[in-house]
């Protein structure tokens, strides 16, 4: 069986290292892509840690941001071909034959988290911080031309989150957008927000990212919600961070019918202010990967030359130091691991 060098976290809380596998096969209806890059995602950290599970059983290869070239289809396949630059959808498939998949629901994360038995790519099965991985052919969208694989990568999640969010508001024109939280998912948020027409407001507590939010285009730089509020606030408000506390703060911002949109996953209590949201019938709404139509979206946005995520690059050898860049919060703003 051929070998490759894989990066895998043998164990819960133990850091990542570099291994000898045994590479994978496009089996039927699969592709075989040749990994250049892969992002570390927030998801990997707390699955690393055990705060979250999708059904991962270590030792994993994680990494659900894999972008690459396709070097082998499986049998079947007529959709994808050798060479094609693709990037890889989190969400293979549903098990098809739960409540949830008989419903013939798309394969958007609502899905992945209400089949019994999704396939992840990733997260529970092997995902893209090996040199190869194999994927269902349909789970791959094909990259477009202009976008280098390292800024492809983190559109492959936290980017296809922005921009899903986003739309999951439904701004009107002339609408306000806020993104509270300037971090990995928010400097794209922002970007997109910017390049969508908005007038975007960044709200951050961090002074040295005032100026950078400035340059990502925020129109506005504010420090909390009363400020916001201040400002004239915001009719979206795109949340970000990994706080919730954060929201129930930036929430005195939110203008009369505004929406509140959760994007970062968090784990502390989550608490806002009854009588503000019900006076003012203020909706707050979920939102993750919401359809590979978002993806697409998202990819061709930055092929443009609109969004431009800011990304670390770190050779395969040096996965450990940019995992611990990740889960200290000091990557600016996604670490990005690359095959050579
Ligand atoms: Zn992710
Ligand atoms: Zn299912």
């Amino acid at each position: 069986m051929p070998k490759m060098q894989s990066v895998v976290t043998s164990a819960l809380g133990e850091p990542w290292e570099v291994r000898t596998v045994e590479a994978p096969e496009a089996g039927p209806g699969e592709v075989l892509v040749k990994v250049h890059a892969s992002g570390i995602c927030g998801t990997d950290v707390w699955i690393t840690e055990g705060k979250l599970s999708f059904g991962v059983e270590f030792p994993m290869t994680l990494g659900h941001e894999g972008v690459g070239e396709v070097v082998a289809v499986g049998e079947g396949v007529t959709s994808r071909a050798v060479g094609d630059r693709v990037g890889l959808v989190t969400l293979q498939t549903g098990c098809g034959r739960c409540a949830w998949c008989r419903r013939g629901e798309a394969l958007d994360f609502v899905t992945a988290a209400s089949c019994e038995r999704p396939v992840l790519t990733g997260m529970n099965v092997a995902g893209a911080n090996g040199e190869y991985v194999a994927t269902r052919a349909e789970a791959t969208v094909i990259l477009p031309e202009g976008l280098s694989y390292e800024h492809a990568a983190p559109l492959m999640c936290v980017g296809y989150t922005a921009w899903s969010g986003l739309r999951r508001a439904r701004p009107k024109p002339g609408e306000r957008v806020a993104v509270s939280g300037i971090g990995g998912m928010g400097h794209l948020a922002l970007q997109y927000a910017k390049a969508a027409g908005f007038t975007t407001i960044a709200v951050t507590g961090s002074p040295d990212k005032r100026d950078l939010a400035r340059t990502l285009g925020a129109d506005l730089v504010v420090s909390n919600g009363a400020e916001l509020r201040e400002a004239g606030g915001a009719d979206v408000l795109m949340h970000t961070n990994s706080s919730n506390r954060a929201v129930a703060d930036a929430f005195q911002g939110v203008a009369p019918r505004g929406r509140v949109v959760l994007m970062g996953i968090a784990f502390d209590e989550f608490a806002v202010p009854n009588m503000p949201m019900l006076m003012n019938s203020i909706q707050i709404l979920g939102s993750a990967h919401n359809g590979t139509e978002y993806l697409t979206q998202a990819l061709q946005i930055a092929a443009e030359g609109k969004v431009t995520p800011m990304v670390e690059i770190y050779g395969q050898d040096r996965a450990a130091e940019a995992y611990q860049r990740v889960a200290d919060g000091k990557a600016r703003f996604r670490a990005v691991i690359t095959h050579a």
